[in-house]
């Protein structure tokens, strides 16, 4: 193990957990975008910072990348990244980031079901369109949740299945929000969290959607809601790309390939953290402070001393969901008006499909497209390792056998990333389990954990960026508490 010979003050003063106006020099583990923009916040405040990420690249979910191929460069996301808010002073933080390298889309999104394509969120003639049946089924399921609500006997909200019936109706369940929901999560939604469905679904009125069907008043103006910002080029992951930049401009530092391995805590108090190097080695990097946006699992388990066996239980109780992005290129200029497609249906193995040329006209060369199709799977099991032949040919036959939305002579390429910490499991036991290794982590001085990861939220882009700059004016004196960040109804809107 070697320690860092050039690293900034260790002054003993204030830093996270305490009134750190005086505060200097600042770890941060994790570079995405709620540790970068911590990071960035606390440097404009005369902090002295080192981020320390684990893999080659920032950006962490909303990392970028780039494929330089015989037919040109493609910038692709870990997924569809569609940043949006209710919140001004986060727009204008992204706004300022991108500066010019912005260009604007129009949201368009679409659901697959019973071999049909609807707009999603359902809109217009759209729900007339779904098989008789079902939308007299789907009526009379609401109708009658409606009834039981008037009299008292809806299902308890205990968990995500009733939560959706009791305000959607069964059909509208079966058919969308619980073969979804089961095909991305991997557990029955009885066993969700009800927290989960409350956070996530906007919450329409199937007869407020038909009143707007059939009575939709004229000349109604688009609305901002519908349209958002995205890079012109780079993708979603140059956000983070210009913190860093900032950072290290500023003579700050971000190691890359410095997965952080202990957190060293004295007297109640964060002295240091150890991370390895690209050599195998291990650096200890005194700091006055710690912010913390690494999943909460792996901070639990890095902590010296180590946390009691009541916290590394509850930390061995959570679980993550992993996905699988597989991407191809294609030899066609388009392939769909969409920004993605949800693809519910159990007899698909992939769950949602995005075409990044409708983000950003550059995304790909004009005669290609580059599409990804998302897989959810559970770390190390079947799915996350197979190898790009085999996940190329359960994309194909998904999209040509099923949906028929291309030729399989079509596909030039096919290459696939995976992300293991993706999606938090909202189980029945999730809030219990991380509410205690948060109080655990709460005691310690200097010692702050947020973002996705770090408080075990299942979060947006603008709720990371929020929370980490919360966190920083927190150090700095005052601000917003970033627990609070993305517990309201409101940033999910
Ligand atoms: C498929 C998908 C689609 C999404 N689409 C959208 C969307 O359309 N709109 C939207 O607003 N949001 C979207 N999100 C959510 C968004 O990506 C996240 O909310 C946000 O990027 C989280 O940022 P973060 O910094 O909190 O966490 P992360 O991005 O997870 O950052 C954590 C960082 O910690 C690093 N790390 C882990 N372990 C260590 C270690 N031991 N040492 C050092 N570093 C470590 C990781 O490599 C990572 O860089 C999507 C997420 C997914 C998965």
């Amino acid at each position: 193990m070697t320690t860092d010979t050039d690293s900034p003050s260790t002054s003993p003063e204030a830093a996270p957990g305490t009134s750190a106006s005086t505060a200097r020099h600042i770890a941060v583990l994790g570079g995405g975008l709620a540790g970068l923009s911590a990071a960035r916040r606390l440097a404009n405040n005369g902090f002295s910072i080192t981020v320390i990420e684990a893999s080659d690249h920032v950006g962490g979910l909303a990392a970028s990348f780039t494929k330089q191929t015989e037919w040109g460069t493609f910038d692709y996301d870990n997924g569809p990244h569609r940043f949006h808010t209710g919140e001004e002073h986060l727009n204008d933080e992204v706004l300022r980031l991108l500066g010019e390298n912005v260009c604007m889309a129009n949201r368009q999104s679409r659901i697959f079901l019973f071999d049909r394509f609807f707009h999603y969120p359902l809109q217009g003639a759209n729900i007339l369109k779904l098989p008789k049946r079902v939308l007299i089924k789907a009526f009379w399921d609401y109708f009658i949740v409606k009834l039981r609500s008037l009299f008292g006997k809806r299902l308890k909200d205990e968990n995500f299945e009733n939560w959706v019936v009791n305000r959607f109706g069964r059909k509208l369940y079966d058919i969308f929000f619980g073969v979804y929901t089961e095909k991305t999560w991997g557990i029955p939604c009885s066993k969700i969290s009800a927290d989960w469905a409350a956070q996530r679904i906007t919450l329409l009125s199937l007869w407020d959607t038909v009143k707007k069907t059939l009575f939709r008043p004229k000349n109604v103006p688009r609305t901002l809601v519908s349209e958002f910002f995205y890079p012109r080029h780079g993708g979603i992951g140059t956000l983070c790309r210009r913190y860093a930049e900032e950072l290290e401009k500023e003579g700050h530092t971000v190691h890359l390939n410095a997965p952080v391995t202990a957190v060293e805590v004295e007297n109640g108090q964060t002295v240091a953290v150890r991370h390895r190097t690209a050599d195998g080695g291990e650096v200890r990097l005194p700091c006055d402070g710690a912010i913390a946006t690494i999943p909460i699992t792996k901070l639990a388990g890095m902590i010296e001393p180590p946390a009691p066996q009541s916290v590394r239980e509850a930390s061995a109780g959570l679980k993550h969901r992993s996905m699988i992005f597989v991407y191809l290129i294609l030899d066609r200029p388009k392939v769909t008006d969409d920004h993605w497609i949800y693809l519910p249906e159990q007899r698909l193995t992939t769950h949602r499909l995005s075409e990044f040329k409708n983000f950003s006209p550059d995304a790909a060369p004009k005669d290609k497209t580059l599409l990804c199709a998302e897989i959810t799977c559970d770390y190390q099991d079947d799915d996350w390792n197979k190898s790009d032949d085999e996940l190329q040919e359960i994309v194909v036959k998904d999209l040509t056998d099923t949906i028929k939305l291309i030729d399989a002579n079509e596909v030039l390429m096919t290459f696939s990333r995976r992300e293991r910490y993706a999606y938090p499991i909202y189980d029945l036991e999730y809030r219990e389990r991380r509410d205690a290794i948060i109080e655990f982590i709460d005691h310690i001085g200097r010692l702050e954990t947020t973002g996705r990861q770090g408080l075990f939220k299942y979060n947006n882009m603008d709720h990371s960026i929020g929370m980490g700059l919360a966190i920083a004016e927190n150090l700095v004196g005052g601000g917003r508490d970033h627990k609070e960040v993305a517990t309201e109804q409101k940033w999910f809107g």
